[in-house]
C-alpha cells in the first residue's frame, strides 16, 4: 500500500506521466482514498503548470528582444548610411 510520503516522492513522475503501470494505479488508489494527497497533486500540477507557462513565456520575450534589437540596430545602420555617406 502506497504510504502519502511515497507519493509525495513519485508526484512529480506521475504528473509528468513517467511512471509504470502498476505504480500509476497504486497513486490513483491512493489519490481516492486521500484528500491530502489529492490536494497536494492538485497544487503540485497547478505550480508545475505555472511555471512551465511562466518559463515559455519569458523564452518569447527574451525572443522577441532580441529581434527588436535587430530591427533597431539594421534600422539605424542604413539611417546613419544615409545621413552620412562617405
Ligand atoms: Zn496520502
Amino acid at each position: 500500500m502506497l504510504m502519502c510520503r511515497d507519493l509525495a516522492r513519485i508526484a512529480s513522475d506521475y504528473i509528468d506521466d513517467e511512471l509504470g503501470t502498476a505504480q500509476k494505479l497504486s497513486v490513483k488508489m491512493h489519490l481516492m482514498m486521500c484528500r491530502y494527497c489529492r490536494s497536494f497533486i492538485g497544487n503540485l500540477r497547478a505550480s508545475t503548470a505555472l511555471m512551465q507557462a511562466h518559463s515559455s513565456q519569458k523564452l518569447d520575450e527574451e525572443f522577441l528582444r532580441r529581434i527588436e534589437e535587430r530591427v533597431a540596430d539594421s534600422l539605424n545602420a542604413r539611417n546613419t548610411g544615409n545621413r552620412n555617406p562617405e
